[in-house]
Order: structure tokens, then C-alpha cells, then sequence
């Protein structure tokens, strides 16, 4: 019966120091758990950071909620979103440029910061080594995020069939072309 605890609980530990392993590797990817130096834009450099990791919660003009992981104030009083991200690539993609502007929309009718005026564009903030850099991104304009809104609820209810991606480069990466009624290649 011990043996068999001790086994159990070995196993257990085994687990956790994986867990444990897994979730710091992350963390210092993410520049979290070492000295890491942001290596600011000047759009950022007298700029004040007003949020780091903040839910955002809001009702109107429907219920959405996010948590942003950067926001900086401006010396004259304007809003900027950054999100972390890890990846090889310097480069931004059309899901950063949703995300960001996801949070925008988020600060541009949240009570606390509806009153103030947000950037149009944001920041991807990767980490690279001891450094991170951050890359400028042009945020959507509201109509098309509010319309991507729309289609991602429509396909959720099935009343909407996916729109074709813009480039096969796209599709070939994507783990639904063996179904997917508008890809743009043949799936093997
Ligand atoms: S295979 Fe279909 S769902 Fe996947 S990226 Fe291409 S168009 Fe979009």
C-alpha cells in the first residue's frame, strides 16, 4: 500500500515539475521571469503604461470582454493598445490586427476611457532574447471589425458559410481544409 502511495505520489510530483517547467519556459518566452529591456517606439517613450494585463468588461453596444495586456497614455492624453506575443517571425498578421482593434473597441466604450481618444493603430510587443521590440500595427477601421463580429456569430448559428481566405499561404497552414467548402488549394 505504501509502495503503491509513493508510486502515486512520485508520479503526481513528475507531473506538477512539468507543469511547473512548462509554465516558466512560457513566462520567460513572454520576458516575465528575467530582466528583459523594452526597446520602446517613439510613439511610446514619454508615454505612461495605464493597464498591464486588465480585463475589460463592457455591455454596450453589446457584451464583449478582453484582457489587454498593455495599455500607455500618451503625454496628451491618447491611448495605445500593445499585445505580448512570442514568435520567430517579426511580423504581424491579420488576427493581430483584430485583436488589437478588439481592444480598442473595448477602451473606446469601456466607462473609464470612452471619454479619451484612441490610437489607430497598436503595438505588437515581441520578446527577443533580453530585449523585446515592438512592432507598429494598423488597427481595422470599426465597420470592419463589427462586421467580422457579425460573421463570426453568423457561422457560429450556421447562418453563414466561411468566407475564402486571401492567399492559398493561408490555407495550406489551416486545419479545416479537408472540409472546407471555399479553400483555395486541394487538400491532399
Ligand atoms: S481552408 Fe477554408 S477555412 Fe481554412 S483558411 Fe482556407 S478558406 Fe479559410
Amino acid at each position: 500500500m505504501i509502495g503503491n502511495l509513493s508510486s502515486v505520489s512520485g508520479y503526481l510530483l513528475t507531473v506538477l515539475v512539468i507543469a511547473v517547467l512548462i509554465v516558466a519556459t512560457h513566462q520567460i518566452r513572454l520576458g516575465r521571469l528575467q530582466t528583459i529591456m523594452d526597446e520602446l517606439p517613439c510613439q511610446l517613450e514619454r508615454a505612461a503604461l495605464l493597464y498591464s494585463e486588465r480585463l475589460l468588461v463592457i455591455d454596450r453596444p453589446f457584451e464583449l470582454f478582453g484582457r489587454v495586456d498593455q495599455v500607455w497614455a500618451r503625454e496628451g492624453g491618447q491611448l495605445i493598445v500593445a499585445d505580448t506575443k512570442t514568435r520567430e517571425v517579426i511580423r504581424y498578421y491579420y488576427s493581430d490586427r483584430l485583436q488589437l482593434t478588439g481592444y480598442a473597441f473595448l477602451l473606446k466604450n469601456h466607462p473609464e476611457t470612452r471619454a479619451r481618444s484612441i490610437a489607430s493603430y497598436g503595438f505588437l510587443r515581441i520578446p527577443q532574447g533580453r530585449k523585446a521590440i515592438y512592432i507598429k500595427v494598423p488597427l481595422l477601421s470599426e465597420r470592419a471589425y463589427r462586421d467580422h463580429l457579425q460573421h463570426h456569430r453568423a457561422l457560429t448559428l450556421g447562418t453563414a458559410r466561411p468566407r475564402p481566405a486571401t492567399s492559398p499561404l493561408i490555407c495550406r497552414g489551416c486545419g479545416h481544409v479537408n472540409r472546407c467548402p471555399v479553400s483555395l488549394i486541394n487538400p491532399q
